[in-house]
């Protein structure tokens, strides 16, 4: 694209009467900006109207963030998707849901609490540290909240929630009785996920996988039949080493299967079995199961009935079954453990391997595997119905529904939902003091605090008695997350607007979480309502820096959203979102592309006035004056426009819909039309009155078609200019509640763009030689000479007088063009040429 300023220019040469416009001459994007946000919160546009029946619905199932207290540009990204939509649907007709929440039990706030007041949550009272979360919490969400207004975003912020409230947890807490009610949710004692360092189980969701160097050490066993040697990473794990095992196809090993060997330094008898997941390859081809080293051995285990050894405590260290290694961490231990095992000679050789670790997603501290009581949800048995679901809802695009079937079909364990922290969801649930058995708060309890109030009312089941120990732990916070689609709908008390609202209409959230928010959002909908809860899922790619890593403030390439709507304004922030990349993949933040939004929106601006000071005195009430050839060009080409651009919204193709609008603006209507139908608008003679009358008519049509085609990217400034362009229609609200255009098919003419694109052609090529001759664009030509090919002479003979007013020439001469070669057909790039004498 040019970035030259004809309309600039045009502006500055016509702008008499321009005191008579509000619009200030030059596009100054923060006051404008502020000043349309706040019309449009009070106006109440955006606002969801639950007693309008006569619109269809669309529900927008926004994922809520966690409190963070930053809205960075990935988040920047993510809600330009949902608004882009959300805008498009209700200039469509659409009563358009589009709520605002909050996900706020985080474990960082709780790590954040405990920094910024220097207290140790286990010190103080729950309830006074769930206030100092609170109190924080609050604090950042009212920054998010700022910075999600100045992007533009038309969020109804009369629905806006958090989930730390007692109303929304109470909700979580609902489901979860529910649930248990089912037989969907159970307490057991199972190995799951441990991150030492929050001291909390995880799921398999929140667990990452990297490479990380180590060192295999060859261990050596004795046997009665001499010493078998073991391949080993995790030597710390020896004192928790229940069995060794072999492939049963590896004859070396076959005359010690179903002996016992002992194990080094702790002196205890193990079984030596087969089993086919042992690879032979690996090491020596002997492995050690330990309890629980990693998810295999929690296989074996349970496949042989084999002792468990609970070798480490919350915090990661050894406890007293290690014996003399008790109250060592990890790597305390195993430094010990292999001078020990030197000492005794038990290492007969080690190299360094690569092996892939498990971290927490949270505080990356490698993951361990731990055997304590957990609530559980019974996720495994429902992998076939999730992913029957997933294959009948929409995925845009259509790579990220793989995503959600293969992480669904790698699961290997239930959903471990209840987790050792304190700002949380408290779980439902107290115990009876006598026998342990469970007893599950009532629905009309909620909601309910079992880790600091009693049971209102009740005695167990099993045995009578009266007392009960409340449940401890908290949710998952993707428990309190993962019903938003009920929740916004309505759930339980609005039955009506459930049937509306539900499923969700659009589920749009980031690649990097369709593993957890999309899989969960399926599997606790599924559970509750046996329905999919969304229809569609749009999914967004990650923002990466200039520099093609992902954008992180460690890297130098971070950019602050707020930073960027300061220096362009948020039309031109959304136009990069917009138009960055393809929906689905990876974007590049580049400053030049903010930059080039930022342009194009000072010549729409610039454009605008010209525009919007030629047609002051046009009536529409008139009958549609007869149209020349350019005006049927242009007026051909927007209707195209038109089709293209729904399409790509229909579609989700955010960048076709702003590349195709922002090309038409700067190129058609810009570059061309308006510096050809400047001898016409400002005509003195009255003779010349349906000639203007006609590109005024069509600059009125194609000014309003183009804003409302922009409306959904560029809010603020389609807004402004809309309008000025209708300052004398009576009740205009908004150009977001008024209609999205619908492509008239009569002012479709194929021969007109055709026959008009040679105007074109031949008005840019003059404008190219008096520029390449630094004349002036009033500059007159004595005489242009045009060859050309008989079609296009034909054309041009019909439209002389109109090419000799545009370029200020005296004298058009029209010849056929030399052939390049006898017999040969001019090449297509050649079928014009021209000359001019000046
Ligand atoms: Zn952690
Ligand atoms: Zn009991």
């Amino acid at each position: 694209m040019k970035t030259d300023t004809s309309a600039t220019k045009l502006d500055t040469e016509r702008n008499a009467g321009h005191d008579e416009m509000r619009l200030p001459p030059r596009y100054e994007q923060s006051t404008l900006e502020a000043s349309w946000q706040k019309n449009w919160e009070q106006t109440g546009i955006y606002n969801y109207d639950a007693s309008d029946r006569s619109r269809p619905t669309y529900s927008i199932d926004t994922p809520p963030p966690y409190p963070s207290g930053e809205f960075h540009m990935g988040n920047a990204l993510n809600w330009c998707y949902f608004d882009f939509v959300a805008r498009y649907k209700r200039m469509r007709g659409y009563n358009v849901h589009f709520p605002q929440g909050w996900d706020c039990h985080g474990l960082p706030t709780e790590v954040r609490a405990e920094r910024t007041f220097n207290i140790k949550k286990r010190d103080i009272s729950v309830d006074r540290f769930r206030e100092i979360c609170v109190k924080l919490t609050t604090e950042y969400i009212e920054k998010m909240k700022t910075a999600m207004q100045s992007m533009g975003y038309s969020i109804d912020w009369n629905l806006e929630y958090r989930t730390m409230d007692p109303d929304y947890y109470k909700l979580t807490q609902l489901s979860f009785l529910q649930l248990l009610k089912r037989g969907l949710l159970y307490r057991g004692e199972h190995p799951v996920n441990w991150c030492p360092r929050c001291e909390t189980a995880i799921a398999e969701a929140e667990v990452e996988y990297a490479e990380s160097k180590g060192t295999l050490l060859d261990i050596r066993f004795s046997t009665q039949k001499g010493d078998l040697v073991v391949a080993t990473s995790r030597p710390e794990f020896i004192p928790a080493c229940v069995a060794l095992a072999v492939n049963p196809t590896d004859t070396r090993y076959a005359g010690y299967v179903g002996e016992e060997a002992l194990v080094p330094l702790v002196d205890r008898r193990i079984p030596i079995l087969k089993d086919e997941l042992v690879d032979a390859s690996f090491g020596s081809g002997v492995v050690m199961i330990c309890t629980f080293g990693d998810k295999t051995d929690v296989r074996w285990q349970h496949k042989y009935v084999l002792p468990v050894v609970k070798l480490l405590d919350a915090q990661g260290r050894l406890t007293q079954e290690a014996g003399k290694y008790a109250g060592l961490t990890i790597q305390e231990a195993r430094k010990v453990i292999v001078e020990d095992l030197k000492n005794a000679s038990k290492i007969s050789g080690s190299k360094p391997i690569e092996r892939e670790i498990g971290t927490c997603w949270r505080c990356h501290t490698p993951v361990e595997i731990l055997s304590t009581p957990q609530w559980f949800m019974k996720t495994k048995d429902m992998t076939n119905e999730i992913v029957e679901w997933t294959n009948k809802v929409t995925w845009v695009p259509d790579f990220s529904k793989n995503r959600m079937v293969d992480w669904a079909k790698s699961l290997d364990w239930d959903w471990v939902i209840s987790r050792q922290r304190l700002f949380g969801t408290p779980i439902p649930v107290w115990y009876c003091r006598k026998c342990a058995q469970i007893f599950a708060g009532k629905e009309e309890w909620l909601p309910v605090d079992p880790r600091a109030q009693k049971p209102p009312a009740g005695s167990c089941q099993h045995c009578g008695s009266t007392e009960f120990v409340g449940d401890q732990d908290v949710m998952d916070t993707w428990m309190d997350s993962s019903i938003t689609c009920a929740v916004h709908a309505g759930w339980p008390e609005k039955v009506d607007e459930f049937q509306r609202l539900f499923p969700a209409d659009l589920q749009p959230n980031g690649l990097d979480i369709i593993r957890t928010w999309d899989y969960y959002l399926m599997a606790r909908h599924l559970a509750l309502f046996g329905k999919a809860p969304y229809k569609t899922v749009l999914v967004n790619g990650m923002v990466r820096g200039a520099d093609g890593r992902m954008m992180h403030k460690s890297y130098g390439n971070y950019v602050e959203v707020t930073e960027a709507i300061m220096k362009y304004g948020a039309d031109s922030v959304r136009q990069w979102a917009a138009a960055g990349g393809s929906t689905g993949y990876d974007i590049p933040y580049r400053w030049e592309d903010v930059e080039y939004g930022r342009k194009f929106l000072t010549k729409l601006w610039n454009a605008a006035r010209l525009i919007l000071s030629s047609i002051r005195d046009y009536d529409s009430t008139l009958p549609a004056p007869k149209l020349d050839l350019l005006d049927r060009w242009l007026l051909s080409k927007l209707n195209n426009l038109i089709k293209t651009t729904t399409a790509a919204f229909e579609n989700f193709q955010f960048s076709v819909a702003t590349e195709s609008t922002r090309n038409f603006i700067w190129h058609d209507l810009c570059d061309q039309y308006l510096e050809a139908v400047k001898y016409r608008l400002y005509a003195e003679h009255s003779q010349e009155g349906e000639n203007r009358r006609a590109a005024q008519y069509t600059l009125f049509q194609t000014f309003e078609v183009v804003l409302r085609l922009l409306a959904p990217i560029c809010p603020h400034v389609t807004d402004a200019l809309y309008h000025e362009l209708c300052h004398d229609r009576p009740n205009v609200r908004s150009i977001h509640s008024d209609a999205w255009p619908l492509p008239n098919d009569g002012l479709i003419d194929a021969e007109s763009e055709r026959n008009g694109s040679i105007i074109v052609r031949i008005l840019s090529d003059v404008r190219r030689l008096k520029s390449e001759k630094r004349l002036s664009m009033k500059a007159p030509i004595k005489r242009l000479t045009v060859e050309s090919t008989e079609e296009v002479m034909c054309v041009l003979r019909e439209h002389v007088n109109a090419i000799c007013q545009i370029a200020v020439v005296e004298q058009v001469e029209i010849v056929p063009i030399k052939r390049p070669m006898d017999g040969l057909p001019p090449q297509k790039d050649n079928d014009i040429r021209l000359s001019a004498q000046f």
